[in-house]
């Protein structure tokens, strides 16, 4: 399965903001062997986030879009998700029900078009906060606040799903440059991709979607380089 994740945000783009929703679920959709290929940052502005979205619908077997899903002046990205799917904004009776029944608020208490969401969306409740999420043509619409966004994308983690992937690193002290042939010899050996990330020292990393063959890869390696205990 793959997924492109936008993120919604002036605030990012502008650094106020370090997008850490980005980088969770890109992590969690990993764990479930789900290939993210995109993650692209768009401003709180209806065009560029329906150009986005509707681009990535058709390329993608979902588009996971975060932020701004309030009622407030910046919050656009329903109707850029509505925009692009061609689609009207309306009030969602089952989300409307939901927030009264199990979320505690009378209809006053909601600022006015809280349950608004593009026509024949599912809704996503919010456990954590009011705005309520969207699931419309495998576009997943969750809030921007990352307490929130973790439990919405908990309540429908189970329909991202790909093949299991295994992982292993080994660290080593060595310069990347030296590191190239057997970096080369250990792909030609072994069914595995190979990860090269360096820092202080170099962190690399074996993913395949068999789990001896990633061990033995990584057992090759840990024979052949310089081990950084
Ligand atoms: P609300 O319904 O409360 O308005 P929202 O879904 O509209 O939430 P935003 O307004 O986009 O979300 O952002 C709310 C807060 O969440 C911001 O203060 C921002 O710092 C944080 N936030 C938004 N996007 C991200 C992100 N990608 N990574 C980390 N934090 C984020
Ligand atoms: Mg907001």
């Amino acid at each position: 399965m793959h997924v492109a994740l936008v993120t919604v945000g002036d605030e990012i783009l502008a650094g106020d903001t370090v997008n850490t929703n980005a980088a969770w679920l890109g992590k969690r959709l990993a764990d479930r062997g789900v290939d993210v290929e995109r993650v692209t940052v768009v401003p709180d502005r209806v065009e560029e986030i329906a150009c986005v979205v509707s681009e990535y619908r058709t390329e993608y077997d979902a588009v996971i879009v975060t932020g701004g899903l309030g009622p407030t002046h910046d919050d656009l990205t329903l109707a850029g998700v509505a925009a692009a799917l061609d689609r009207e904004i309306e009030r969602n009776e089952e989300a409307l029900s939901w927030l009264t029944a199990e979320g505690g608020y009378t209809r006053e208490d909601l600022t006015s078009g809280t349950a608004n969401l593009p026509r024949g969306a599912r809704p996503l409740h919010n456990e954590v906060g009011v705005a309520p999420g969207a699931v419309v043509e495998g576009i997943y619409v969750l809030p921007g606040v990352p307490s929130e966004m973790k439990a919405m994308f908990e309540s429908v983690e189970e329909e991202f799903a790909g093949e299991p992937r295994y992982t292993d690193f080994v660290y080593t002290t060595e310069p990347e440059s030296a590191l190239v042939p057997r970096l080369a010899e250990v792909r030609k050996r072994f069914d595995v991709s190979v990860g090269s990330y360096p820092g202080d020292g170099v962190r690399l990393k074996l993913t395949g979607t068999d789990e001896e063959t990633v061990e033995a890869a990584a057992e090759w390696l840990r024979e052949h380089v310089e081990l950084d205990e």
